[in-house]
């Protein structure tokens, strides 16, 4: 990608975690909560190299799944209590954790893809 040498390099956790750009550091990868800006607002990179894909989805599913049930199970041995206090407790939680990872995770993978120029095979002529 042109002018990349003009910026210092960025940590990739740092500015995915945060959702910015992974040239620059300071503008903003999202223009809504996990839609990809068309580019930086301030170092002006197009970010249509961008495609998470399916990664973020996948590691949210099996992260927040580890998290959520291992703490149903937890509080069922433990406790034993009704269904509804499950449901009370869990559904929310579900929302919360897999909400919560969405954007930092697929802030990082895009940061990942900058960083390690991961992009589509092309046969060369
Ligand atoms: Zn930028």
């Amino acid at each position: 990608m042109p002018h990349d040498d003009l910026y210092a390099p960025q940590s990739p956790y740092e500015t995915g975690l945060k959702g910015l750009c992974p040239r620059c550091g300071q503008g903003h990868l999202f223009q809504s909560f996990i839609t990809i800006a068309p580019k930086c607002d301030v170092c002006e990179m197009e970010f249509d190299f961008a495609d998470a894909g399916d990664g973020p989805a996948v590691f949210v599913i099996l992260i927040a799944g580890f998290i959520v049930l291992g703490a149903a199970l937890y509080v069922e041995i433990k406790y034993e209590p009704p269904m509804w206090v499950h449901m009370a407790i869990f559904l929310p939680m579900v929302l919360v954790v897999v909400l919560g990872m969405l954007r930092p995770l697929k802030g990082l993978l895009v940061a990942l893809q900058y960083r390690n120029k991961a992009e589509q095979g092309r046969l060369e002529k």
